[in-house]
């Protein structure tokens, strides 16, 4: 079994994931082939208090997404640490929303094959919304709406693991209308998985 932690509204502020991943459970209810192999495990609302406050940070005033494997004291962290560490996921995918940006864009880190995950997840939620094409984005390299690094103390898999698993961080342009920043994100989320499935019966045959 593929094990894949989706994670979303580390940042209290950005309620699209958490819309996100209630309408692709509708869409795996649906088609459950979708997630044939693979064992999902859903964190909708990562940062409770301040998606009820609508506030970026928790109310202990941290942004909770700077805040991993640093021997955090964060109570949320600590929890959503160990339960990467348990799990010991295949891949980890966070859903953000970027009220800077005008299009969509993504962090990939971990294994090699996350930016060939991203790249058809990008096609497929560009049917929905453009693509962020500028050269730098939040201070990064991009390119073609792709970053290979990301800030310290994201949330991913323990730093410097031997077998990392793929990491894709996924960013809408939060200005665009509500439903087209799900819509993009429940394609990006399915074409990652028909991907990484894909990919994987083909390496088995290698
Ligand atoms: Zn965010």
């Amino acid at each position: 079994m593929m094990r894949v932690g989706v994670f979303a509204t580390i940042h209290g502020d950005e309620p699209e994931g958490v819309l996100a991943l209630g309408r692709f459970l509708e869409q795996l209810a649906a088609q459950p082939e979708l997630g044939e192999g693979f064992g999902l495990f859903l964190y909708p609302v990562c940062n409770p208090s301040g998606f009820e406050d609508n506030t970026r940070h928790s109310r202990s005033g941290k942004d909770l997404n700077r805040e991993f494997w640093t021997d955090t004291v964060e109570p949320e962290v600590q929890v959503l640490e160990s339960e990467i560490q348990e799990q010991a996921f295949d891949g980890i995918i966070t859903l953000h929303s970027d009220d800077t940006s005008d299009g969509l864009y993504g962090f990939v880190r971990g294994a090699v094959l996350s930016e060939h995950l991203l790249q058809p997840a990008l096609l497929q939620a560009g049917r929905f919304l453009p693509r962020n094409h500028r050269e730098t984005i939040d201070g990064f390299e991009a390119r073609h709406g792709i970053i290979r690094s990301g800030y310290p103390g994201m949330l991913q898999a323990r730093p410097n693991l031997r077998h990392p698993p793929f990491e894709i961080t996924l960013e809408t342009p939060q200005k665009a209308p509500l439903h087209r920043q799900v819509d993009a994100l429940v394609a990006a989320l399915t074409t990652i998985l028909t991907e990484y499935r894909y990919l994987q019966a083909v390496g088995q045959n290698i």
